[in-house]
């Protein structure tokens, strides 16, 4: 489905320098912050909108996984 090499190269989107992702049954999962990414027709997607969070966790901030270098003046809007 997946083939290792392209499993090599895929990150969290969380934090694509650190978090590999692992190849569990139908879906990727993060190393790090346990993030469940769909593979819709042999590709996964790396969404964090699309992504279902680990059990327990209710917000992606909650996670080990942030966008640390993210800019500030992306989006400012807070909920
Ligand atoms: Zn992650």
């Amino acid at each position: 489905m997946i083939s290792q090499d392209l499993l090599e190269i895929l990150r969290c989107p969380l934090s694509p320098s650190n978090a590999r992702l692992r190849l569990a049954n139908d879906h990727l999962e993060c190393e790090r912050c346990a993030l469940r990414f769909l593979i819709k027709d042999g590709f996964p997607i790396l969404v964090i909108e699309e992504a279902a969070l680990p059990a327990g966790c209710e917000c992606i901030s909650q996670l080990p996984c942030q966008r640390e270098e993210k800019p500030k003046n992306e989006n400012a809007e807070v909920k």
